[in-house]
């Protein structure tokens, strides 16, 4: 770790492009319960400079799926800071103003190659079995031969002039990395249309925002050195804090099949989660696994406990497998800790998403919700899941959906021996006093268990299908309770024979 009295500055940076993924979302956290942890600041820089592939759309995604998974930043996007602005593509003035200053002190030069020429110039490194990187050849032009390049209509990058030397570091995660010198050829700054690239606004930004840590993926391990090298210019030339900051990779996540989970893959995109009915908590909780673990087996967590017990140190170096399962459960256990009246609240707008209820359910279905939710709970691991179960008891009710047998599990269980069942279990029922989970399941015991030597099996689940209209549903005697003598038999005599 660093200096005791150094104040902890991390930071969170992505370009908004497409749709926020879990590999991102996942470097954010991570980021969030380092400062948190170490009682530092989060940083939150917008990289936009890229204007054909960034969009307004996507950055208010990326801040909703923060919001959402509950990581506050102390600096950025909305709350502004001592070092704003937040979005590079309002920080031109500061790029320019580095620019000169790195051009003054010939840290940088223009080079003039054009693509065919550096095509040309990896070619041939390749068969020489050299690295194949620009060779500097643009290094020290004469003002002469910059004239005439110009005077030939030639455009021109800006490149950084690295320094032959090693790259050393001593990654968080990976411990000492070095990077020979040869292995990093000068790099581009500044596109022939003057628009800086990532290479030269991330390191400045990282200094000039006095970052101390930069936790991201081990995508980007390779620039680091690059990095390095245009940070350690900035101290020379007095911008910025003057301090290096350390760098800790993370552990790419791997989907299906042992590949990387790639942005395309549908459970990387986090629209996923929400859809499904992934609560946030859970969905941190498994996040914060990708890479980390509290250890001692433990695997179910908060976010404040992730925050308390954050070590940067404990991070892997090997890839993290995303398995939709485990998230799934991990999901399935927070539904379970949640309150029960919480639950049922956060179950509502997925019964109005799914159109089980109406878009305003009144108080007396919400209060069903919550009467109806223990009863489901334990069978849950998304919330999602509450519109097949729950489905039964509001459907036909103004507003909701019609009420319809699954036709597989009909064909299934409602041939005529389970529509004979079904009119036996009506019989029994009409002539019953009181309409409670208790004298319904005696009732039924008697008519077709004790009475027509059925198995449990096919009794009951003949009468599921006929009340909830499937054969997965909430406790059977319960459900018919909640949706009451009236709807109940209605529906069993809709099935009789
Ligand atoms: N904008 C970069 C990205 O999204 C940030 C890289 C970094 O964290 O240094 O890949
Ligand atoms: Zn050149």
């Amino acid at each position: 770790m660093s200096d005791a009295n150094t104040k902890v500055r991390a930071r969170f940076c992505p370009s908004p492009t497409g749709d926020p993924h879990v590999g991102m979302l996942r470097t954010a956290l991570f980021n969030w319960a380092f400062a948190r942890h170490n009682g530092g600041t989060l940083v939150f820089r917008i990289e936009d400079t890229d204007a054909e592939r960034d969009s307004e759309e996507s950055y208010q995604a990326l801040l909703d799926s923060l919001r959402w998974i509950g990581i506050d930043w102390d600096e950025g996007p909305e709350i502004g800071g001592d070092f704003g602005p937040y979005r590079q593509s309002e920080r031109g003035a500061v790029y320019q103003d580095v620019l000169a200053k790195l051009a003054e002190a010939s840290k940088t030069y223009k080079c003039y190659c054009t693509a065919d020429e550096l095509a040309a110039e990896r070619d041939l490194a390749r068969k020489e079995g050299r690295v194949s990187g620009y060779s500097g050849r643009c290094r020290d032009l004469s003002d002469e031969e910059r004239a005439a390049f110009e005077a030939e209509g030639r455009t021109h990058v800006i490149r950084f002039r690295m320094p032959e030397q090693d790259w050393i570091w001593n990654d968080l995660v990976r411990g000492e990395m070095t990077v020979a010198g040869e292995q990093v050829p000068d790099f581009v700054l500044v596109r022939p249309n003057g628009d800086p690239l990532y290479t030269l606004v991330n390191p400045v930004d990282d200094a000039v925002m006095e970052i101390t840590h930069v936790l991201r993926g081990e995508d980007l391990l390779s620039s680091t050195p690059r990095q390095l090298a245009l940070h350690g210019a900035l101290i020379e030339l007095g911008v910025g804090s003057g301090a290096m900051p350390e760098f800790g990779h993370l552990p790419y996540v791997m989907g299906e099949g042992n590949k990387k989970l790639s942005k395309r893959d549908p459970e990387a995109s986090f629209s996923h989660y929400i859809d499904a009915g992934f609560l946030p908590e859970g969905f941190v909780n498994y996040l914060a696994l990708l890479g980390w673990s509290p250890g001692n087996d433990v695997e179910f967590f908060s976010r404040e406990e992730l925050a308390r017990d954050f070590e940067i140190s404990k991070v892997n170096v090997s890839p993290a497998r995303f398995d939709l399962k485990k998230a799934t459960a991990i999901n399935g256990d927070w539904i379970r800790a949640l309150p029960v009246d919480e639950l049922a609240d956060r179950i509502v707008p997925y019964l109005v998403k799914d159109g089980v209820l109406p878009a305003e359910p009144t108080e007396q279905q919400r209060s069903m919700v919550r009467v109806a939710t223990p009863l489901i709970s334990e069978r849950m691991e998304t919330l999602g899941q509450a519109s097949g179960m729950l489905g039964f008891l509001f459907a036909g009710e103004p507003g909701c959906r019609p009420f319809e047998i699954d036709p597989d599990d009909a064909a299934k269980m409602l041939d005529d021996e389970g529509r004979a069942v079904v009119t036996a279990a009506m019989k029994g029922l009409e002539t019953m006093q009181d309409w409670s989970t208790e004298s319904i399941e005696s009732n039924l015991r008697q008519t077709l268990i004790d009475g027509l030597e059925l198995k449990p099996r096919v009794a009951f689940g003949a009468v599921r299908v006929a009340i909830t209209g499937r054969r997965v549903s909430p406790p059977l005697f319960e459900s018919m309770e909640l949706l009451g003598r009236e709807r109940s038999m209605e529906r069993l005599a809709a099935v009789a024979q």
